[in-house]
């Protein structure tokens, strides 16, 4: 039998195991901010604290399993879960470090970083490669944590630097609801990662029932959906959960959803060549999005081995983004980080299960 692992609990739920309650405030602190996996070394613990905390308890989720860095200073890494099964996660650095004439600091980089919600799948988008390995399990809400401070502490991180967090790698979090929304109070607590939900992005194909749920839970998270397309017959093909929650379901969830006054929802659109490029698409894209506070982000197609999809042209992508900013709608274009390692989420995985294999 596994033992349970530390990172799964809340503050709260640790000071109902260890009493009293300040030693659960001293363990969280122990754990994410002194980046500290050993129980010996937690010294204002009492010792027999110590001893129970060492026999009961796991400190890590995951290990390391293989890591690429990108020319543009993305890493990519496969981590190890207790069990065996593996899954990614990226590190983005957002802003470089920036040093006056006399070597002081006067900006400090800034990261986001891409998590995953469960090994796999069930979504199955024909152009994921995550989708292609089916669904293996859910992520418990400490191995979505400890995908973060692991990297934190990987590469070094100082533990006062927030980073951003993105639920854009493997698995949709809206069919893992209730270990991502654990996962968003242990990384705000003040005591642990102090990563406030205004930094942190739930990224969802369109789940409606779920983004309704999810509104109702009111953590004060920032919503991203994976549109993909302006209507129902292509969102299909490339994704058959538009079948069961079509367009017109998603804006009207998002339409409800509680969001802070000064940020928006961001609509994800994947551009296919050919598919969905068109100023055709970009036009039924203004009217879908009417009365949203809304940004969309365009993201090339990242082709993969197999996949019947071709990245579009930067001439199409501009233009694309160029209609919708003269039609009020706030749009970019992801840079896509990493593509010269392992490109789109899953491929990492995929390689190295070819290379292993
Ligand atoms: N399941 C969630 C979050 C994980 S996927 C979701 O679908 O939103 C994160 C993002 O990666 C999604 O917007 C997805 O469309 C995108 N993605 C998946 N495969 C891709 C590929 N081959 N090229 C570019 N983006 C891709
Ligand atoms: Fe799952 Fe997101 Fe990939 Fe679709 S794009 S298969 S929802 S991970």
């Amino acid at each position: 039998m596994m033992k349970p692992c530390l990172l799964d609990f809340t503050k709260e739920e640790l000071g109902l195991v260890f009493s009293p309650a300040f030693r659960a405030k001293q363990i969280f602190k122990w754990l994410y901010q002194g980046y500290v996996d050993d129980a010996e070394a937690m010294s204002n613990l009492p010792k027999a604290m110590r001893d129970t905390l060492a026999d009961t308890y796991d400190f890590v989720p995951l290990e390391v399993a293989h890591e690429e860095t990108s020319k543009d200073g993305s890493v990519k890494t496969l981590f190890r879960l207790r069990d065996g099964h593996t899954i990614e996660s990226v590190l983005l650095p957002m802003k470089e470090e920036v040093v006056d004439e006399e070597g002081r600091r006067v900006s400090h980089p800034k990261f986001t970083i891409c998590i995953s919600s469960q090994v796999g799948c069930k979504i199955g988008c024909t152009f994921c490669l995550t989708a292609k390995g089916g669904f293996v399990r859910n992520l418990s809400a400490g191995e979505i944590v400890g995908q973060v401070l692991a990297l934190k502490k990987r590469h070094g991180i100082s533990p006062e630097r927030r980073v951003n967090i993105v639920y854009m790698g493997m698995g949709e979090p809206l069919d893992n609801l209730d270990a991502v929304a654990k996962a968003v109070k242990i990384f705000a607590d003040l005591d642990g990662l102090s990563i406030s939900p205004k930094r942190q992005t739930i990224s969802t194909s369109g789940l409606s029932h779920q983004i309704k749920k999810l509104g109702e839970m009111n953590l004060g998270i920032l919503l991203a959906i994976s549109l993909h397309a302006v209507d129902d017959a292509l969102r299909q093909e490339l994704m058959p959960i538009n079948k069961a929650y079509n367009i017109a379901s998603i804006i009207e969830a998002v339409k409800v959803f509680p969001i802070d006054e000064r940020k928006r929802i961001m609509f994800e659109y994947l551009v296919i060549r050919g598919r969905n490029d068109d100023l055709g698409s970009a036009k039924k894209l203004v009217t879908l999005l009417h009365g949203i506070k809304s940004k969309v982000n365009l993201i090339y197609f990242n082709p993969h081995e197999g996949s019947p999809y071709t990245r579009p042209h930067t001439a199409e992508m501009e233009a694309f983004r160029d209609y919708l900013n003269a039609h009020g709608i706030v749009c970019t274009i992801r840079q896509s980080k990493g593509l010269d390692i392992s490109a789109a989420c899953g491929q990492l995985k995929e390689r190295s299960t070819h290379v292993t294999a």
